[in-house]
């Protein structure tokens, strides 16, 4: 961990949602993602759920990790910060995945806390984070976000440039790059999105395809996607920050 980093506090006000039965939700969602990795003809194992917990308290996570859940995913550095030291430290097998934009005064702290960070999207960070990754010897895996919908007020590289993102991110910085993360716009057909995500790592030769989300991760699967990241059908509602 590094040297600046805040003490670990929970919200106080974190009571767990009583409604919400996160080992129900958690036990629904691994059986849909089964599902459609079976109808897809895929092995279910080639999915991995990343059980996306932003804005809710450890009282609402320790129920999935309880269940058996390992990996999740975090939009926002000191949010994580501020809760996961702690779990990691008692629950060593979690991985953790940062899937928000990352700022690069964050750099330090995010290679330290999470051991996958899916947005990758602009050379500044991607060198930022080759530097940090040899001074810290800790190299997280990491996913380029790709701009699939052309968005202006959206992260990720456009998709004629990822090309040529890869080579510098892979070839010659030499960071662990494991695939391509997307997240569709919310009014277009995801689908087409998944499609082209997938188009874009086979020319690239890489397996990683982060895509789907709690509306669409079956489809996503059936797209190819290796990782889906799932936050409200299995935490429920956001909780306000
Ligand atoms: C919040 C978030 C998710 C999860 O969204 P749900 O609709 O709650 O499943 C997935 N990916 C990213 C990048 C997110 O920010």
């Amino acid at each position: 961990m590094s040297a600046n980093e805040e003490p670990a506090v929970t919200d106080p006000d974190a009571d767990p949602d009583v409604d919400v039965d996160v080992a129900a939700n958690l036990a629904a969602v691994n059986n849909a993602i089964a599902a459609a990795a079976d109808g897809a003809g895929r092995a279910g194992d080639q999915v991995t759920l990343v059980a996306v917990s932003k804005t809710q308290p450890g009282a609402a996570i320790l129920p999935a990790i309880a269940a058996g859940q390992r990996v999740f995913g975090e939009n926002r550095v000191q949010e994580a910060l501020a809760k996961w030291p702690d779990l990691k430290a008692a629950h060593p097998a979690v991985r953790l995945h940062l899937i928000g934009p990352l700022q690069t005064n964050k750099v330090r702290d995010a290679v330290a806390l999470f051991d996958v960070i899916e947005t990758v999207d602009r050379p500044k960070l991607a060198r930022a984070l080759a530097r940090e990754m040899a001074k810290q010897e800790r190299r997280p895996a990491c996913y380029i976000q790709v701009n699939t919908g052309e968005e202006a007020q959206k992260a990720g590289v456009l998709p004629e440039e990822t090309d040529a993102f890869v080579t510098l991110v892979r070839d010659e910085l030499g960071l662990n790059l494991a695939g391509l993360m997307c997240i569709p716009p919310i009014e277009e057909e995801a689908s087409l999105h998944f499609a082209l995500l997938r188009q874009i790592a086979r020319r690239n030769g890489l397996d990683g395809l982060s895509m789907g989300m709690s509306a669409d991760y079956p489809v996503a699967i059936q797209f190819g996607a290796t990782l889906v990241r799932v936050g409200t059908a299995i935490f429920g509602a956001r909780r306000p920050m």
